[in-house]
């Protein structure tokens, strides 16, 4: 496994960070020994990178997988969660949150979670002001945002206050907003050059690279200024397989990856109100409300993140 500096943040990671998102409820839903045991595998390989975020609902997995280390190894895995949060209110919630769920002291990064544009990061600067006050108390390492936008990536680049950067960042540029590959590119850059430690997000866009899994991380990690990948799994045989092949290894007919060609699945009767929240949610612009007024899904479009799943209050939504 290898390791880099997260910028100058002082945290050292490995390059493949487990993005334990595809874990919990908004995705594969597994059980807790099972997810518990797969970051566990992880973790055993040299992996010392955890993604998280409290929409996740995967700190449960995580506690359970640190519970089952040594103390002193436990404490250097390094874990970055995010939150919505808009007030200072909310981000210490947040924090405080995270902080009893893991189990841990001190947070070691705390994002801003899916910041859009400037507005947006506007509207949050109550949080954003508390997490550089918990910083400077020691309650947390590292701060900064995670984005679709290579606009906001660029913008987060100069900032003095932001240690790290999670952008969207994959080979098809499937969900890169406000640019393309070339405008991220550049925002990653001038974030080395500042000092930032940057990883990237959606290596495998949420799926839909599947079909060209290697080709697809292979060329996520060759990229000179991500310092880490993260990259979700489902079960041990896509964990092995993306090790070996990092490791410039083929993968074992046992541990074969599959396709995995996921699809929404509405339950929309009766019981989508045509609220319109999933679409409010959908950075990728894969929902919208249909000619009946309830939701409709555009495969091509979807990243598979699973956050519109979250934002439905009743239940709608899934993957199967
Ligand atoms: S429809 Fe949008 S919010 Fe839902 S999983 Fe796809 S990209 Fe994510
Ligand atoms: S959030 Fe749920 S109820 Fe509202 S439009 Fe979307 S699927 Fe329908």
């Amino acid at each position: 496994m290898q390791y880099r500096d997260l910028g100058a943040s002082g945290i050292r990671v490995s390059r493949l960070c487990f993005g334990s998102l595809t874990l919990g409820p908004l995705c594969a839903s597994l059980p807790l020994a099972e997810g518990a045991a797969l970051l566990s595998a992880a973790f055993a390989q040299g992996v010392n990178f955890v993604d998280t975020a409290e929409q996740y609902q995967t700190y449960p997995y995580i506690r359970a997988a640190l519970a089952g280390l040594p103390p002193e190894d436990a404490a250097r895995i390094i874990i970055a969660s995010k939150t919505f949060a808009e007030t200072d209110i909310q981000a210490a919630w947040a924090v405080e949150d995270a902080r009893l769920a893991l189990n841990r002291n001190r947070l070691d990064i705390m994002l801003l979670h899916e910041v859009r544009d400037d507005a947006d990061f506007a509207s949050r600067r109550g949080a954003w002001q508390l997490l550089q006050q918990m910083k400077q108390n020691g309650l947390i390492r590292a701060i900064g945002i995670s984005t679709h936008s290579a606009a906001m990536a660029a913008q987060a680049a100069e900032l003095p206050e932001v240690d790290i950067i999670h952008a969207m960042f994959n080979q098809a540029a499937i969900g890169i907003l406000d640019g393309g590959l070339p405008e991220m590119r550049a925002a990653f850059c001038l974030a080395k050059a500042n000092g930032k430690g940057v990883y990237s997000m959606k290596a495998l866009a949420g799926g839909a690279l599947m079909h060209q899994a290697k080709d697809a991380l292979l060329w996520a990690f060759s990229q000179p200024d991500v310092d880490a990948v993260a990259v979700g799994c489902r079960d041990y045989a896509e964990l092995v397989t993306n090790l070996g092949w990092l490791a410039g290894e083929e993968p074992t007919e046992a541990a074969v990856i599959k396709h995995i060609d996921r699809n929404m699945v509405f339950d929309k009767e009766p019981r989508c109100h045509g609220c319109g929240r999933c679409v409010e949610r959908c950075a990728a612009g894969a929902l919208r409300l249909g000619p009946d007024g309830q939701a409709e899904w555009e495969k091509s479009r979807c990243l598979y993140c699973g956050y519109c799943i979250a934002a439905c209050p009743w239940f709608c939504l899934s993957f199967c």
